[in-house]
């Protein structure tokens, strides 16, 4: 067995981490932190520390850690045929069966699912369709892409574009200039205090009509989001959103795209944010909950309209120029089956709604008089705690001071994760569905000493 020491060594001299801060890791001023095990909403690392995950890995394990239906699913798929492709109409049976769980869960208009393996590539796909969509319909020039600041989309070229936070831009050329960005739906940060949640949604619309009428909506192919913002900051949409903003992209004949990553497959307390909010999308991504993260896997659940196009492209053109090796990889799908078994048998979509109800409620209770908490907000399994400087007229902190990273590290101390959401000072929490009302209070109590621990 290896040291700490050796690990930490090899870490820094061979490992390019995601999302690191590169030149401090490799110096040795941020740990290296290794994880052996987990169970239920548990980790522990080398050190010995056992850790209550309210974040779900990057919110995705859903049916919580160490689950051994899906670990001997997996070991089942990999002794009998470990991997064949799908090209060409070839399956597993547990791909198949996959893409049938998918479609009977999801709304009813739609029509196929293709498999990828993360959200990113999901997305990636999901732009080409919508390009190929309008090109076989006779409209090259209904292209561009319409997302929200504060979106996360993913961090590819399309998708880092897509994604509207500045640090998934910077130096790195990006957005390309298919891609446009409208306002995100973010109440806490509306333009006029006086507004209520119908009339910000009346603004965000017209904002986006207009958005649509100066770029041209023979321009526009489609418009991306997800039903509540996730990394962007964990905010779900005032009310009336989705209702206004669904009915300018119908007018303007403009594609929709739930972005389902997070929201998929239980964390709202609906199979998906789409039934939540009656979004009615012509295209859905899904990847994180879909096996829990247990193996790689995403999809795009394409609508039967976007469907039919398809055909008739590939009956004018011949086969569909996009694949990937891996795509609807038979260890992945039969994740994907034994971990939606696993979210019917044991009520997680129910218990997202009425134990993520239960922790929003308990943490508005433990800090929602704090002087320097700005919003408590969340829905299902979703909860964030936003800091402000001054309560009253809603003055944020200098980003420089790194409250949200501070209390995030204050929380860790208690043996609680939690993230710093990347842009505001955001406390975020996307626990596994399978939280009870204990863990939920130990979440609450660790959060409180937290913040009193940084904020007094
Ligand atoms: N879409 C959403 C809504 C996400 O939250 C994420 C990741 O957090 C992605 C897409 C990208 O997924 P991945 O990191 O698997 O590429």
């Amino acid at each position: 067995m290896l040291t700490n020491d050796q690990l930490g060594q090899w870490d820094r001299e061979t490992f390019f981490h995601p999302s690191t801060h590169l030149a401090q890791h490799a110096r040795g001023e941020t740990p290296t932190r290794v994880i052996t095990g987990g169970s239920g909403v548990h980790i522990e690392d080398r050190d010995g520390s056992r850790l209550l995950d309210a974040f779900a890995g990057l919110y995705c394990v859903n049916v919580g850690y160490g689950r051994p239906e899906i670990a001997e699913a997996i070991a089942a798929q990999a002794k009998e045929l470990a991997y064949y492709h799908a090209y060409v109409g070839h399956g597993t049976e547990a791909s198949i069966t996959l893409a049938k769980m998918i479609l009977d869960r999801a709304p009813k208009n739609m029509s196929k699912v293709y498999f990828g393996l993360g959200g990113s590539d999901a997305n990636e796909t999901n732009i080409k369709l919508v390009w190929y969509y309008n090109n076989i319909l006779g409209r090259p020039e209904k292209k561009k892409i319409i997302s929200r600041w504060r979106g996360y989309h993913g961090s590819g070229l399309m998708t880092g574009s897509l994604t509207g936070l500045e640090l998934f831009h910077k130096k790195f050329d990006l957005p390309l200039s298919q891609v446009i960005h409208t306002d995100a739906p973010y109440y806490f940060r509306r333009p006029d205090a006086a507004m209520s949640e119908e009339q910000f949604s009346t603004h965000l619309a017209a904002e986006l009509e207009k958005l649509i009428e100066t770029e041209g909506a023979d321009t526009i192919a489609a418009f991306i989001g997800e039903p509540v913002l996730g990394t962007g900051g964990i905010v779900p949409p005032p009310a009336g959103y989705w209702e206004k903003i669904q009915a300018v992209l119908k007018k303007h004949d403009i594609l929709l795209i739930a972005d389902e990553v997070v929201t998929g497959f239980g964390r709202l307390g609906t199979m998906f944010g789409s039934d939540h909010y009656g979004i009615e999308a012509d295209i859905i991504t899904i990847a994180k909950g879909l096996t829990s993260a247990y193996a790689p896997l995403s999809g795009s659940i394409v609508s039967d309209k976007v469907w039919k196009v398809l055909e008739k492209g590939t009956d004018e053109n011949g086969a569909i120029g996009h694949g990937w090796t891996y795509s609807a990889h038979p260890i992945g799908a039969a994740a994907g089956v034994a971990n939606l078994k696993l979210i019917d048998s044991l009520g997680l979509v129910d218990n997202a709604g009425k134990t993520g109800a239960y922790f929003v409620k308990a943490m508005q209770d433990a800090l929602g008089n704090h002087a320097h908490v700005g919003e408590i907000r969340g829905e299902g399994m979703l909860c964030a705690v936003e800091f402000v400087e001054d309560k009253a007229d809603r003055r944020f902190f200098d980003a420089g001071r790194k409250i949200g990273p501070q209390v995030a590290a204050a929380l860790l101390k208690q043996g609680v994760i939690g993230r710093a959401m990347p842009q505001g000072d955001i406390l975020g929490f996307a626990p596994p569905l399978c939280l009870t009302q204990a863990e939920a209070d130990t979440v609450v109590a660790a959060a409180k000493k937290a913040v009193s621990e940084v904020l007094g």
